[in-house]
C-alpha cells in the first residue's frame, strides 16, 4: 500500500466534518423552546456538567440521541460546524 501522491492536507480534509445538515442534537437544539435551547446551551458551555448528564436528561425528555452524538456535537465535531 502506498500513499504517494496524497498529500496531508487533502487526507486531513477529507477527515473534516462534511456539509449537511444538522446532527440530531443540532435538531433537537434548533427545536427547544428558545429557554431551553439557552439551558441547553449553557449546559454544553460548562465544564462541570458532563456529556453524559447532558444526554440523560434530553433522553429523559423524549429526545432519541445517543450519548456519542451529544459529545461530538458538544465538541463541534459534528455536521453542524459549530465554531
Ligand atoms: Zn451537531
Amino acid at each position: 500500500m502506498s500513499t504517494k501522491g496524497t498529500g496531508l492536507l487533502a487526507e486531513i480534509a477529507a477527515q473534516s466534518p462534511r456539509k449537511g445538515p444538522a446532527c440530531k442534537v443540532g435538531a433537537v437544539e434548533v427545536a427547544l423552546e428558545a429557554t431551553d435551547r439557552a439551558d441547553l446551551r449553557k449546559a454544553f458551555a460548562d465544564a462541570s456538567i458532563t456529556g453524559t448528564a447532558i444526554w440523560r436528561a434530553l433522553r429523559g425528555r423524549g429526545h432519541d440521541v445517543d450519548l456519542g452524538a451529544v459529545r461530538r456535537h458538544r465538541a463541534g465535531e459534528c455536521q453542524c460546524g459549530r465554531p
